[in-house]
């Protein structure tokens, strides 16, 4: 138990929504988490109450400035009733590393877990239990100082709501046609994108949905300096399989550390393949193709775990890869994630907690 956790349990419960209804990010829990910073005094007062609206002052910083953090994680029933998180800690470490980027106060990884356990504790019966359907867990900080000078807010909160949501690929896994983004960038090192914060994301919308007028699902993004390096597609990271080898983008300072991409790199490199991970030119993927040696392209992230890519457009340039079909080694990377984060396979790496 979190030492000072509060718990006010909610009078009225919520109807939960039907399981073959949930789609994404559409229905929350009974409860949520909250925890103020003050400065001088630190993070006080975590308690766990009724999911409510929550009020802050117009001129709350995270209005105007968007000081803001943000987590994405999942939590999993078995099948014989036990509840999963995968590898949890990794994404409070990791929001500890948005908050030093965005100039926000760390908090301490092992209570965020602490509290995040029970969260879910008190919420267990709004974990979805229908094959492919999953808890989503929305850890977030923000800005709440009343205070319009651009500075560092003094205060703030630490909130995690939780969603249930359905199965990413209801029929099965299924490849996207994604369009290569000339025009926009989402980031340079430098910048933000290694951080999952707010303006990544808004400053992503637009390209967003030129390519989804165009018909694609999604845009791949490339460097913001020299335009053609591969960054990451959509808010996920990317993999390619070239020659038996796979290859994904190095971590160059403006792409996200994805905890699956880690996870993948793992996977694959215990099963023996090599898997480099360095600058990917985008022109060199065409070329790859055309000497018959694309065999792979998927994303990676924590909403669909694998994505394969089916189609590529670079300039109006149409790359098909692997006939349009989910690749072998990306249904079995897909297989065997999914089958250890539901407890269904054996978990060599101790990810499960
Ligand atoms: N890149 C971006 C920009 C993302 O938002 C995400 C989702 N968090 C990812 C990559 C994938 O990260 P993860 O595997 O931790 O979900």
């Amino acid at each position: 138990m979190l030492e000072g956790l509060q718990i006010e349990r909610a009078t009225t419960k919520k109807v939960k929504p039907e399981e073959s209804k949930l789609g994404f990010g559409n229905y929350y829990t009974d409860h949520m988490f909250i925890m103020n910073y003050e400065e001088g005094k630190g993070w006080f007062n975590p308690r766990v109450i009724p999911y409510q609206p929550i009020v802050l002052d117009p001129a709350a910083k995270v209005f105007h400035y968007g000081q803001t953090i943000f987590e994405g994680l999942k939590a999993y029933r078995t099948k014989d009733g036990r509840v999963l998180l995968f590898r949890p800690e990794k994404n409070f470490l990791r929001m500890n590393r948005s908050n030093e980027r965005l100039s926000v106060p760390e908090l301490d990884p092992n209570k965020a877990v602490e509290a995040l356990k029970q969260l879910i504790q008190v919420d267990q019966d709004w974990i979805p239990s229908e094959e492919g359907n999953s808890l989503y867990i929305r850890p977030y900080v923000i800005a709440t100082q009343a205070q319009l000078g651009v500075a560092p807010s003094t205060e703030y909160m630490f909130i995690i709501i939780m969603s249930p949501v359905g199965a990413y690929y209801p029929e099965g896994v299924n490849p996207v046609k994604i369009y290569v983004e000339s025009d926009y960038v989402r980031s340079v090192k430098g910048g933000v994108g290694e951080a999952k914060t707010a303006g990544n994301y808004a400053a992503g919308l637009k390209a967003q949905e030129l390519a989804k007028d165009k018909g694609y699902t999604q845009v791949l993004w490339l460097d913001g300096v020299h335009r053609k390096y591969i960054e990451e597609v959509g808010s996920m990271n990317v993999f390619f399989k070239i020659g038996g080898v796979i290859h994904t983008p190095a971590l160059s300072g403006s792409i996200l550390d994805g905890i699956t991409r880690n996870s993948i790199i793992h996977l694959l490199r215990h099963w023996g393949y090599e898997v480099e991970e360095r600058a990917i030119e985008i022109g060199e993927l065409y070329e790859a193709s055309k000497q018959g040696k694309l065999e792979e392209a998927f994303g990676t992230g924590t909403a669909a775990v694998i994505s394969p890519i089916g189609e590529l457009n670079w300039q109006d340039e149409v790359l098909v890869i692997n006939n349009g079909k989910t690749g072998e080694l990306s249904q079995k990377l897909y297989d065997t994630l999914t089958g250890i984060q539901k407890g269904e396979l054996e978990d060599p790496f101790g990810w499960m907690v």
